[in-house]
Formats: C-alpha cells, sequence, structure tokens
C-alpha cells in the first residue's frame, strides 16, 4: 500500500520540495489533494502530473477559473473553507501541512480531528494554538511529525528516548543574512536583502523572519509543543554553517547532534516515512570538506524578536497568537515597503504589550486573539507608515 498524501501549500517552496521528494518515489507515495494558495498555472501543472483526486485553491478571487475539469481532478474545493473541506473528505494518511501563518490552524486541526497523521512544516498553527493542537492530537492518538528542519533533528535525536530525560534543547540558528550587524546598519533594509538567506532557500515570509530571528522564536515556542519541554529547557545558540541542524543534551550529559546537507528534501522525506529512513539520492555532507563548526551566544538587543517571542511563550495563553499576528501583519508591511526592518520588532511588542491576551487557549479565544492582533498590527504600521 501506498502512503497517500494531501500536500497543503503544494505550490511553495515547501510544497514543491514535497513534490520532488514524491517524485522519488512512485512506488511508495501517492498524492491524492493538492491545495494551493492563489497560484492557479502552478497547480494545474502539479495535477496533471501527479493525478491527485482533489484539488483546492484557497483564493476565492480565483475560485470561478478553477474547475475540476480544468484541474483534471474528481473534486475541486475553493475558498478559505476549501483547504480544510478536502482534508476533512479525501481519505489519506498523512497530511502535509506546508501552508504560511497561522491561516493553516484550521486544516491541521480538521486533518489531526479525522485522524490522519500530520507532517507538520507550517509553524504559525503550532505557535499560536499549541496546547489545542497537541491535546487533540494526544486524544486522537496521531502523530504530528515535524518538518522544520531544527524539530526535524531534535525529534530524530530523541528517537527511543524519554522527555525526562532531555536536559536542554540546543536549537541552532545560522543567524541569517543580518548576523554580526548592529542595529543601526540595519535601518535601510529592503525586502529582497532580508529574503537573501545565506544557507537556506526559503519562501519570503520564512525568509523575513529568519533576518529578524522571529523565526527562531517561533521555533522556541513549536519545540516547547512538540517536544513537550519547559521553555526554561529550549536554548539556541547561533551556527552560521547550518550543518548541525540542531542538538538534544540529555541529563547523563550526552549531546546528539543532527548534520547533514542544507536542503529541505531531508526533513521532508523523513517525516513521510517516518518510522523507516529510506535511501535518497541526495547530495551528501563531506566531513572532511565542511568548513569549520562554529557556535556563538545569540544577541538579543540586536534581534529584539527573539527577546519578545520568549516573553510570550512565557506569558503563554493567548499571548503567542497576538506575537504572530502581529508579526504576519508587520512582515506582510515590510514587504510591501510600507514598514521599515527595524519597526517589524516595534510592532511586534506594542501588539504583546496592549493587545488584551485571552488566558485559556480554545479555538475560538485563539481566533479572537488573532484578529485582535492584526487589527492592532494594521493600525499602529498606518500610523507608523509617515516615518517610511
Ligand atoms: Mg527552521
Amino acid at each position: 500500500m501506498r502512503t497517500r498524501i494531501i500536500l497543503l501549500g503544494s505550490t511553495g517552496s515547501i510544497g514543491n520540495s514535497a513534490l520532488e521528494v514524491a517524485r522519488r518515489y512512485p512506488d511508495r507515495f501517492e498524492i491524492v489533494g493538492l491545495a494551493a494558495c492563489s497560484n492557479v498555472e502552478g497547480l494545474k501543472r502539479q495535477c496533471a502530473e501527479f493525478r491527485p483526486r482533489s484539488a483546492a485553491i484557497v483564493d476565492e478571487t480565483l475560485a470561478p477559473d478553477v474547475t475540476a475539469r480544468a484541474l483534471e481532478v474528481e473534486k475541486v474545493y475553493r475558498g478559505s473553507e476549501g483547504a480544510q473541506a478536502l482534508v476533512v473528505e479525501e481519505e489519506a494518511d498523512i497530511v502535509l501541512a506546508a501552508m504560511v501563518g497561522a491561516a493553516g490552524l484550521s486544516p491541521v486541526l480538521a486533518a489531526i480531528r479525522s485522524g490522519k497523521r500530520v507532517a507538520l512544516a507550517n509553524k504559525e498553527p503550532l505557535v499560536s494554538a499549541g496546547a489545542l493542537i497537541m491535546s487533540e492530537a494526544r486524544r486522537m492518538g496521531v502523530p504530528v511529525l515535524p518538518v522544520d528542519s531544527e524539530h526535524s533533528a531534535i525529534f530524530q535525536c530523541i528517537q527511543g528516548q524519554q522527555s525526562e530525560e532531555i536536559y536542554q534543547i540546543h536549537l541552532t540558528a545560522s543567524g541569517g543574512p543580518f548576523y554580526q550587524r548592529d542595529r543601526a546598519s540595519m535601518s535601510g533594509i529592503s525586502p529582497d536583502e532580508a529574503a537573501n538567506h545565506p544557507t537556506w532557500d526559503m519562501g519570503r515570509k520564512i525568509s523575513v523572519d529568519s533576518a529578524t530571528l522571529m523565526n527562531k522564536g517561533l521555533e522556541i515556542i513549536e519545540a516547547m509543543w512538540l517536544f513537550d519541554v519547559a521553555l526554561d529547557k529550549i536554548g539556541v545558540v547561533i551556527h552560521p554553517q547550518s550543518i548541525i541542524h540542531s542538538m538534544v543534551e540529555f541529563t547523563d550529559g550526552g549531546i546528539l547532534a543532527h548534520l547533514g546537507p542544507t536542503d529541505m528534501k531531508f526533513p521532508i522525506q523523513y517525516a513521510l516515512t517516518w518510522p523507516e529512513r529510506v535511501r535518497a539520492p541526495m547530495a551528501r555532507l563531506d566531513l572532511t570538506t565542511m568548513p569549520p563548526l562554529t557556535f556563538a551566544k545569540p544577541d538579543f538587543s540586536e534581534f529584539p524578536c527573539l527577546r519578545l517571542a520568549m516573553d510570550a511563550a512565557h506569558r503563554g495563553g493567548g499571548a503567542p497568537a497576538i506575537l504572530n499576528a502581529a508579526n504576519e501583519t508587520a512582515v506582510e508591511a515590510f514587504c510591501e515597503g510600507r514598514l521599515p526592518f527595524l519597526q517589524i520588532s516595534e510592532v511586534v511588542e506594542a501588539a504583546l504589550d496592549q493587545v488584551e491576551s485571552p488566558h485559556e487557549v480554545t479555538f475560538d479565544t485563539i481566533m479572537e486573539a488573532d484578529a485582535a492582533g492584526r487589527r492592532f498590527a494594521r493600525t499602529f504600521i498606518d500610523q507608523a507608515g509617515v516615518r517610511v
């Protein structure tokens, strides 16, 4: 029996890498559903090649052109509820969630509630509603498998270990394109500069998050939930070569590290084949020619987003959802040239301080906190915009 895969966010960076993995193993994987946000042409090409039974296009404005006939699928789903409906109705073994942002929350919950394994590349739902996602996953007995490279590394290091045997998780960070630059020199950074990551080739939102180090902050929260560890057991270490993808230090003093080339196809393949490992025709690390591995402490004063994310994690409740919503709104404004780079953290900080956070984490409280965070951030940016 082939593993039946639903891929959400199929035309993005992770989606394309996932389809490359699927293309390699036609005897092993079957793509049964594809969902894209707005890239209709890309979705058409993917449907023609992988022949899924169903497809979804999330952008409502494009819906009229997207028919089952045009995509050559049996069923087509449309609009913001489309991905969720596809996940519920299509039979599958695993849902690979590679959408961008907290919009992935509903489809991820729908996958878990319909008893499907989840491979999670989309970190924002876990940041916003980690308590809810993980409790639903436990209730349904559904594994949530990390695709984020650091979390895949950690997951691989803890196979066969108990969570109480973890002493410290060392999340590695490349430092992003502006590592070792002082804050004053970052004021005129353009979206293109911020998206030019030194070691990873990624989508725009995550690239900007990597430049502000918000990505690492979101990853701390993601790790708390995925591995059921307290905030104080997760540290960040700057490792500019991105060869070690993260490390786990155990209570007996031993540290296990995961090393590999910087290629997202590795963690994607591991999540899809777990608990097995499958031989891959991928580039391999040459230990004798790789650069020396170096490690440094992150500088919280140059990259306030890291501190803000830890602060939100510490506050708990709806605070991480507000942090995430304000950050998504600020990054979008930055990419559209409406907000200077250094003000991304200011928007997030103001939202965390001024938007009221619910104590209880339910789907409704998180959706409300998310909406309130976005509203606040939009208003704040409109006022800050004059300073651009
Ligand atoms: Mg990562």
